[in-house]
């Protein structure tokens, strides 16, 4: 456990210490705001290599959001550019590329693995005085009332809020706490996740393939390594992760290929099942819902933790503005700004996500001939192929100044 005290009150209690609620600490933290951050589990085992095998596209304008933060130079070493972007259909010989030289020289994104990101926020908040982390600590309990938020940690300690940011996953025991109900659909997939190590290098090339079972990407990571990101049916994905080595490096080479010579397992697997989720609402009195507490989404397009990220320059601007004008920080402005800015965005990223898995988790032969007749049409349109890009670094849309690079 962290060996601290807990001050009686803080402007904002940020209950889960994962990714994006680490990060909203740290964003808060770093302007001033006084916060305090919850985690049930231990920070040095979340950030422990091998304890999760997701790796994570973070995109351009999440990246800035790190950096603004202070956290991004504690995971820069670790985090591999995406250079290149190519799409293909099962073996339709039809394909989408994407250059990022053709937007200018900064990349798409970054691939850095999930435990180098909770391992960067805790560091970084370790560093700032602002910031008071108490995990292992599990909140028990959360009161609203109309000035302010008293939390009841599992173990009998209590403080007050004027916010309380719920930061604690899919499962958000905050968003239960407030009677806010969840819109849940399932895909009947599982996302089955490793690291491959390969002869060749990737070049900074991303992969995404469309197979009948659902999408398959292959993402470039540091050295010769890549992460897979393999979408199956639900009742198969235990069984194929549950086989010994060779069976599941044989399963892997088949979806693989040998385009960058021979490959070898280089991490642990796991597997996710995969839903839609989306919370009712994203605030009510003295709370705000952020990352998967709020939204959970399919992962083919990479953007659950970008939109999450999103989330935390969206309130921290709302929250540190505030601050400034010495207004109520958990006020009902502060809310209802954030809301309306977050809302709109994360249900148009979940349907368009939605409406992607649905279009390429299957093999009809109509629908098959018109995604490709899709496919190559974008490739022939610059103007629109360009649109796309600037969506995959997340540049587009009105953007809190984190996003845009600028100083909260
Ligand atoms: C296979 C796969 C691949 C993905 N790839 C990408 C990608 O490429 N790009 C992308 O943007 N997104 C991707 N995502 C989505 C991304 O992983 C999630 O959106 C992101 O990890 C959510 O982070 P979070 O901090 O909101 O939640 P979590 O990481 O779930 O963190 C929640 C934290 O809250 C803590 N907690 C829970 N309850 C309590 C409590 N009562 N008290 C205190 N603490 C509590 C937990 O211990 C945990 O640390 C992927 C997801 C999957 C499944």
């Amino acid at each position: 456990m962290n060996d601290f005290s807990l001050p009686k009150r803080v402007d904002v209690a940020v209950i889960g210490g994962g990714p994006v609620g680490g990060l909203a600490a740290c964003a808060l933290a770093q302007s001033g705001v006084s916060v305090a951050l919850i985690e049930a589990a231990d920070p040095a085992e979340l950030g422990r290599p091998g304890t999760d095998g997701r790796a994570i596209a973070v995109a351009l304008s999440a990246q800035r959001v790190f950096d603004g933060a202070g956290v991004w130079p504690l995971m820069a070493p670790e985090a591999q550019p995406i250079l290149e972007i190519r799409v293909t259909d099962g073996a339709s010989p039809l394909f989408l590329h994407y250059d990022h030289a053709a937007l200018g020289e900064a990349p798409f994104g970054w691939i850095v693995e999930n435990t180098t990101i909770r391992r960067a926020v805790h560091q970084r908040l370790a560093a700032l005085p602002a910031a008071h982390v108490a995990a292992p600590a599990r909140a028990a309990a959360v009161e609203r009332g109309p000035g302010g938020a008293t939390i009841t940690l599992a173990d009998g300690r209590t403080l007050r809020a004027a916010l309380v940011v719920g930061a604690d996953g899919r499962a958000s025991f905050v968003r239960k706490s407030a009677a806010i109900g969840v819109n849940r659909l399932g895909y009947g997939q599982s996302g089955i996740v490793t690291t491959v190590a390969h002869q060749q290098p990737h070049r900074g090339i991303a992969h995404e393939r469309f197979l009948p079972s659902g999408p398959f990407a292959i993402l470039p990571m540091t050295g010769n390594r890549s992460s897979i990101v393999w979408t199956e049916r639900l009742h198969l994905a235990d069984a194929i992760v549950g086989q010994d080595d060779a069976g599941f490096l044989a399963e892997l080479e088949t979806r693989f290929g040998d385009f960058l010579g021979p490959i070898a397992l280089a991490g642990p697997r796991f597997h996710y099942p995969l839903t839609l989720q989306v919370a009712e609402r994203a605030v009510c009195r003295r709370l705000a819902l952020i990352g998967d507490a709020a939204h959970g989404m399919h992962p083919v397009a990479g953007q659950g933790m970008n939109m999450g990220i999103r989330d935390v320059a969206a309130l921290a601007e709302a929250v540190v503005d505030a601050a400034r004008l010495g207004l109520d920080v958990g006020g009902p402005d502060v809310l209802a700004g954030y809301q309306r800015w977050r809302r709109f965005d994360n249900l148009l990223m979940l349907g368009l996500t939605d409406a992607l898995v649905r279009l390429f988790s299957n093999d009809v032969g109509p629908l098959r001939l018109a995604r490709d007749l899709g496919l190559a049409a974008v490739e022939r349109m610059p103007g629109l192929k360009k649109t796309f890009m600037r969506h995959a670094m997340g540049v587009v849309g009105d953007l809190p100044r984190m996003m845009r690079g600028e100083v909260l």
